[in-house]
C-alpha cells in the first residue's frame, strides 16, 4: 500500500465531457459522458484511486505515500462538461480531478465561473494553470510569455486562494525558453500532451495519456496496459 519510492504515475487527459457534435472541428475531443463514467467505474473496479498532481509531486520529491494504483485525472482549458458531467462521477468515487484551467474560460458565458471552480476546489481538486488566452507559447515574445505563463498564476491565485503550483502547456508546444519561463514563474512542474506516464527526474516534461472519444473502456485499458508493460 506505502510506497517510499517514486512512482511513476498515468495522468489521463480529457477534454469536453459531451457527446460530439455533428459540425465539431475537433471531434476526438469529445467524450460522452456515459463513455466517461463507463471509464471512471472501470478505473475504481481495477484498483486505480485518483489523486492530485500534487500528491504524485510530494512522491516523487519526498517519498510520500500515494495509493495503489495511483492516477490523475486531468481535465483541460475549463469546459462547463467538465463541471456538469465529469465532476458529479468523480464526486460519487470521492476521487479530486485537476482542472488546467486557462482564465479566458471563467467567462460568464459557456465556461466555468468562478463559483464552480470554488465547488471544484471543495471538492479537494487541484487547479493549475493553462495560461490566459491559450497561444502556441513557442510563437509569442517574451513579454507575452511572461504575462500568460505568470500572470494566469497570479490571476487564479488570487481569485481562489490556492497554490497552482502546476502549468500545463497549451497545445502541448513548449520549448527551453518557455520551459525557462514556467521555472521563473515558480512552477514546481509542467505537463505535456506527450504520451507516457508522468515520472522524474523532469518535472517541466510530465508526459500525459490522452483520452479521446473512440477510446471506450477498452481503449483506455489498451493505453494503461501498454505503459504499466514498460514502466518498470
Ligand atoms: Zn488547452
Amino acid at each position: 500500500m506505502h510506497h517510499s519510492r517514486p512512482v511513476p504515475v498515468p495522468v489521463l487527459m480529457y477534454h469536453v465531457i459531451s457527446p460530439a457534435p455533428s459540425v465539431a472541428p475537433y471531434p476526438q475531443l469529445f467524450v460522452p459522458p456515459r463513455e466517461f463514467d463507463a471509464q471512471m467505474r472501470w478505473l475504481a473496479r481495477h484498483g486505480y484511486h485518483a489523486i492530485t498532481l500534487r500528491r504524485a509531486y510530494d512522491n516523487w520529491t519526498e517519498g510520500s505515500p500515494v495509493p495503489a494504483r495511483p492516477i490523475v485525472i486531468s481535465f483541460d482549458d475549463g469546459y462547463l462538461s467538465q463541471y456538469t458531467r465529469a465532476f458529479p462521477e468523480l464526486r460519487a468515487l470521492h476521487w479530486p480531478g485537476v482542472l488546467n484551467l486557462e482564465v479566458n474560460f471563467l467567462q460568464p458565458v459557456g465556461g466555468m465561473r468562478p463559483w464552480r471552480v470554488r465547488k471544484l476546489i471543495a471538492a479537494r481538486w487541484e487547479i493549475d494553470a493553462h495560461t490566459l488566452t491559450h497561444p502556441d507559447l513557442t510563437r509569442v515574445d517574451d513579454a507575452r510569455l511572461w504575462s500568460e505563463v505568470d500572470g494566469s498564476r497570479r490571476a487564479l491565485r488570487h481569485d481562489f486562494h490556492v497554490p497552482v503550483d502546476f502549468f500545463c502547456y497549451p497545445s502541448g508546444r513548449y520549448d527551453d525558453r518557455v520551459v525557462a519561463a514556467v521555472r521563473r514563474a515558480g512552477f514546481l512542474g509542467a505537463t505535456t500532451t506527450m504520451f507516457g506516464l508522468a515520472r522524474p527526474p523532469d518535472f517541466f516534461r510530465l508526459d500525459r495519456v490522452e483520452i479521446d472519444g473512440s477510446d471506450r473502456v477498452r481503449g483506455l485499458a489498451a493505453k494503461l496496459r501498454k505503459l504499466t508493460a514498460s514502466a518498470y
